[in-house]
């Protein structure tokens, strides 16, 4: 096992929950409502491992070569991806925004079959010379959703998510890369609340993904995420802001 690094969300206090940002080797979820931050988290991501002030490597196990003009892979199934919210945020940074857009794949997924072979052909990318350390997939379970409909295509739909979860893990594990997930909530009826939010796609996704997280809107530009069902960080609350700037407390 490698050595992990860590990536700034752009949020002290988000990092602080997460144990001091997203980490390598593992899968991070972000779930929330619709404007609750999910894609905006993920540009910034994007943005920030172009920034070396934003990578965290706290030992000195992890080479420079590592992470050698890292690249990221944005798998864009809802067609949100925005490069001018890319140059904005590295603008804020002080970061050149076109350097970021260079090393940042971005694959429109038009359905899962895609948004799967997209995922599995990152390997070749690697194979091929391109030092892929961010993969992001945004939304995790669109597709799905849209394609799969009604109790009797569940279980299909189910099998299909957990390989393309796997896929996702080994290329977390095997090439020491962050992967970062958006997902929708649904509405299920809870014993205590009548009413409770629950990130789609069931224990296969939530058994695949170290890092949970709720968000959800506050007053004006204000985020909470709530880290939740970690297996070995505490459930915790950060609240962060989006503003022209991107994420930050
Ligand atoms: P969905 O479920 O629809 O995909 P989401 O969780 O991905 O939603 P985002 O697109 O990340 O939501 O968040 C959108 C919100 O981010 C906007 O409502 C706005 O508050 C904020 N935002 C986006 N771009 C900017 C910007 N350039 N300046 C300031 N705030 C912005
Ligand atoms: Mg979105």
């Amino acid at each position: 096992r490698k050595t992990v690094w860590r990536l700034s969300t752009g949020s002290d206090e988000l990092n602080r929950i997460l144990n001091g940002g997203l980490e390598s080797q593992s899968i991070t979820e972000f779930a929330g409502v619709f404007g609750s931050g999910k894609t905006q988290i993920a540009h910034q991501a994007c943005v920030n491992l172009q920034c070396e002030d934003t990578i965290f490597v706290d030992n000195e196990w992890v080479s420079d070569e590592e992470l050698a003009n890292p690249k990221a892979v944005y798998i864009d199934t809802e067609g949100t991806f925005r490069p001018e919210r890319i140059t904005q945020m590295a603008e804020a940074l002080g970061i050149d925004g076109q350097k970021v857009l260079d090393n940042t794949f971005v694959a429109r997924a038009y359905n899962s079959d895609m948004q799967m072979l997209f995922a599995e052909k990152i390997e070749e990318l690697i194979k091929s010379g391109n030092n892929i350390k961010l993969v992001i997939v945004d939304s995790l379970t669109s597709t799905f959703r849209n394609e799969y409909t009604g109790r009797g295509k569940l279980a299909e739909r189910q099998q299909k998510l957990g390989r393309h979860m796997a896929v996702l893990n080994k290329l977390a594990d095997l090439h020491n890369c962050i992967v970062v997930i958006t997902n929708q909530v649904s509405a299920r009826p809870d014993a205590f609340f009548g009413v409770a939010e629950q990130a789609i796609g069931g224990h296969i996704v939530g058994h695949a993904a170290t890092f949970r997280f709720f968000l959800r809107k506050g007053k004006g530009d204000k985020r909470v995420a709530k880290l939740y069902d970690s297996p070995h960080l505490p459930d915790a609350e950060a609240i962060f802001r989006i503003t022209e700037k991107g994420i930050h407390d």
